[in-house]
C-alpha cells in the first residue's frame, strides 16, 4: 500500500523549490503536495555551488542558500515545508512512473498515486566515459552538478593549494570553476575544444576580453583539443600523480581536474510515455506534457518560446524559477493562466565580473561600451532589422531591467552604426 497526493513533484532542485512556494501562495492544503528528491537536502539554489560554495573564506553553506533566496524571496528550510504541510521525501529516487495510471514507485518500494505530476528532474553532468575516456571515478577528477559533487570539489581544492588544476571545457562550469580555483591559489590550465570560451553565446570579442583577464590571473588556455586519457598512480588516489593527456600531444600535470562538458536532461523515466523533443519533455504553453495530468519544468522541459515561435530547452535558473511558477498557476488556476511568454535570460558571475544576457543570440552583432575591467559594456544581436538579444557586463539592476524590457519588444534597428554609437542608450529610448 502507498500514499496518495493531489500534487507530486518528482525532483527536488531549483524548479521544485519555486513550485512549492507558488503552491503555498495559491492555497495548497496540508497533505496535498509531495516532493520526492534523491538528494538528501531540501531544494537549494544550485548556482551557489560554483560560486560562493567554493570560496576560500566564509564559503556559502546550507541552510543559507535554500530556495527561494536567489529571487530575494522566502527561504524554504525543511521546517518551512513541515509548517506548510508539504511532504518532503528526501534521499529517495523515483524508480518508475506510470504516467497514464498516475502512479510512481520510489526506491524504497513505495507506490505513490497523484492527480497531477510535475517533472522537475533536471539534468546530469555528461561524463568523460561517454567520449571514450576512462577515469571519472578517480578521487581528484571532479564534476559539479549537486551538493555532493560540490563537497568533493571543495575538499579537493583544499588539498591542492598551490598545486595544478586542469579544467576541461570552456562553458559555464569551466569559466566559473576556473575563477574559483584561482581565488583558491591553484594554478589553472583550461582545455577548450573550440576556438574560445563560452562559444555558444560569446562573440570572439567578448570571449577575448574575459580570456585576457583570466590570463592576467595566470590561467593558461589550450584550445582546439580534447582530453584523451589520464595517467594515475596505481590506486587513483594520490593527489600529485595525475597527468592529463591531450589529443594534441600535450601532457599536463594535475593535482585536480574539473570536468564541465555539458549535461543531459533526466528524462529516462518518461521515455516511451511522453513526447520527447530536442532532448527534453515536450510541453505546451502551460508547461503541460503530452499526458494532461503531467507537467514538466526547468532543465528537463522543451517549451514553446512564444517570442521566437520555436520549441527550446533552456538550462538556466531564471527559466527553472519562472516555468515552475507558471506550471503551478496553470494547474491551480487554469482559467486565469495565459500562455507562458518567456524571454530567455542567462547570467554568470566570476571574479568581480557579472553579466546578463536577454533574448536570442542570432543575427548580426554590434559591440558597445569600453571593454575594460570595472566598465559597463555589451553587445546587441540584430536579426531581420530587429533587436533580438542583448549582453551586458557590469550593469546596474535598472540597466538590466531596461535591456530586458527592450529585448522583449524587439524594436526595429535601421542603422547598425548608429546602434553601436548609441550603445546602452539605445535600449533607454525603446
Ligand atoms: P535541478 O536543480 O538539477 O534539480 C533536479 C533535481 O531532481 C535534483 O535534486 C535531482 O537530484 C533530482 N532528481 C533527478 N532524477 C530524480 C529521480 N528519478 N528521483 C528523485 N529525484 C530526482 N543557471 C543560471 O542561470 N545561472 C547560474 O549562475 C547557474 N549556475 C549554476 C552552477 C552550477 C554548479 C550548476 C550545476 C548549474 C548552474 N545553473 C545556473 C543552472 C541551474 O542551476 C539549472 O538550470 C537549474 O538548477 C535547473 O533546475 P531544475 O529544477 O530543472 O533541475
Ligand atoms: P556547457 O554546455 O556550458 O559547456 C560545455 C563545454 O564543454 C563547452 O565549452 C563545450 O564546447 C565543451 N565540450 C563538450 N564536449 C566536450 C568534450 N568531449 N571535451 C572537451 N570539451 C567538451 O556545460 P557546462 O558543463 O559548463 O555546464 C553544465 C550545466 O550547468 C549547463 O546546463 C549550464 O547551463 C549550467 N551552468 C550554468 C551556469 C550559469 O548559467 N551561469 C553556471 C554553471 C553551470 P563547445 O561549446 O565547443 O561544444
Amino acid at each position: 500500500m502507498g500514499r496518495a497526493f493531489v500534487y507530486v513533484i518528482v525532483g527536488g532542485g531549483v524548479a521544485a523549490g519555486y513550485a512549492a512556494l507558488e503552491f503555498t501562495r495559491k492555497g495548497v492544503s496540508d497533505g496535498e503536495l509531495c516532493i520526492i528528491s534523491d538528494e538528501p537536502v531540501a531544494p537549494y539554489e544550485r548556482p551557489a555551488l560554483s560560486k560562493g560554495f567554493l570560496l576560500p573564506e566564509d564559503p556559502t553553506r546550507l541552510p543559507s542558500f535554500h530556495t527561494c533566496v536567489g529571487a530575494n524571496d522566502e527561504i524554504l528550510t525543511p521546517k518551512w515545508y513541515k509548517e506548510h504541510g508539504i511532504e518532503l521525501v528526501l534521499g529517495t529516487r523515483v524508480k518508475s512512473v506510470d504516467a497514464r495510471r498516475l502512479t510512481l514507485v520510489t526506491s524504497t518500494g513505495e507506490t505513490i498515486t497523484y492527480n497531477f505530476l510535475i517533472i522537475a528532474t533536471g539534468a546530469r553532468a555528461l561524463k568523460l566515459e561517454e567520449f571514450g575516456v576512462e577515469g571519472s571515478d578517480a578521487e581528484n577528477v571532479c564534476y559539479l552538478r549537486d551538493l555532493s559533487d560540490a563537497d568533493r570539489l571543495a575538499t579537493a581544492i583544499q588539498s591542492s593549494s598551490n598545486g595544478n588544476a586542469v579544467v576541461i571545457g570552456g562553458g559555464y562550469i569551466g569559466m566559473e570553476c576556473a575563477a574559483s580555483l584561482v581565488i583558491n591559489k591553484i594554478n589553472v590550465t583550461m582545455v577548450l575544444a573550440g576556438a574560445h570560451c563560452m562559444a555558444r553565446l560569446f562573440t570572439p570579442k567578448i570571449a577575448t576580453f574575459y580570456e585576457d583577464y583570466y590570463m592576467g590571473k595566470g590561467v593558461k588556455f589550450i584550445k582546439g583539443t580534447v582530453l584523451t586519457s589520464f595517467e594515475f598512480d596505481s590506486d587513483k588516489k594520490a593527489w600529485h600523480s595525475v597527468s592529463v593527456n591531450l589529443k594534441d600531444g600535450n601532457q599536463l600535470p594535475a593535482d585536480l581536474v574539473v570536468v564541465g562538458i555539458g549535461i543531459r536532461p533526466n528524462i529516462s523515466l518518461f521515455e516511451g510515455q511522453l513526447i520527447i523533443e530536442k532532448g527534453g519533455i515536450k510541453v505546451n504553453s502551460q508547461m503541460q506534457s503530452s499526458e494532461s495530468s503531467v507537467y514538466a519544468i526547468g532543465d528537463v522541459a522543451t517549451f514553446p518560446v512564444k517570442l521566437y515561435g520555436e520549441m527550446r530547452r533552456l538550462e538556466h535558473v531564471d527559466f527553472a524559477r519562472k516555468s515552475a511558477r507558471h506550471a503551478v498557476s496553470a494547474i491551480m488556476e487554469p482559467e486565469k493562466t495565459g500562455e507562458f511568454d518567456y524571454l530567455p535570460c542567462f547570467y554568470s558571475r566570476f571574479f568581480a565580473f557579472s553579466w546578463q544576457f536577454y533574448g536570442d543570440h542570432v543575427g548580426e552583432v554590434v559591440h558597445f561600451g569600453e571593454y575594460d575591467e570595472g566598465k559597463v559594456f555589451g553587445a546587441y544581436w540584430v536579426k531581420e532589422g530587429h533587436l533580438v538579444g542583448c549582453f551586458l557586463e557590469g550593469g546596474t539592476k535598472e540597466q538590466y531591467e531596461t535591456i530586458s524590457k527592450a529585448t522583449q519588444l524587439k524594436p526595429a534597428v535601421t542603422d547598425m552604426e548608429e546602434l553601436e554609437r548609441e550603445g546602452l542608450g539605445f535600449t533607454q529610448t525603446v
